[in-house]
C-alpha cells in the first residue's frame, strides 16, 4: 500500500488525535489486594471474580520442579536453579499475601 497523496495538517492532526497511549487500567484484588488488570486473573493468587481459576501453589511448585530437572540435564547446580526458580515464581514482594490467601482458601 502506497499513501496516494499529501494530506493537510488539519487532516494529520485528526488522524493522530487518537494516537495517544493509554495506562492501563490497575484494580486491587478484593481477595489478596494485590494489583492486577482489569478482566484478567489475579497473578498473585490466582482468582478472577472471587473464584480460584489457577491454583497459584501448585503452580509455583511445578516451575521449581521443572526448574530442577532442566538443571539436572544441563548439568548445572540444582540447589541454586531451584533457589532461581522459587524467587521467579513469587515477581513481588506479596508472597506472604498470597500464602495467607491460599491458607485462607484451605480452612473453607
Ligand atoms: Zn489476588
Amino acid at each position: 500500500m502506497t499513501v496516494r497523496m499529501r494530506h493537510t495538517r488539519a487532516h494529520t492532526g485528526n488522524r493522530r488525535s487518537h494516537h495517544a497511549l493509554q495506562a492501563p487500567q490497575i484494580s486491587t484484588c478484593p481477595n489478596c489486594s494485590a494489583p492486577y488488570m482489569r478482566h484478567r486473573m489475579c497473578p498473585t493468587c490466582g482468582t478472577y471474580r472471587g473464584r480460584e481459576v489457577v491454583d497459584m501453589v501448585a503452580k509455583k511448585e511445578r516451575s521449581i520442579e521443572r526448574a530442577k530437572v532442566k538443571a539436572k540435564s544441563r548439568g548445572l547446580d540444582v540447589h541454586e536453579a531451584t533457589e532461581k526458580a522459587k524467587e521467579e515464581a513469587t515477581p513481588t514482594k506479596k508472597k506472604s499475601t498470597a500464602t495467607k490467601a491460599a491458607s485462607k482458601k484451605a480452612k473453607k
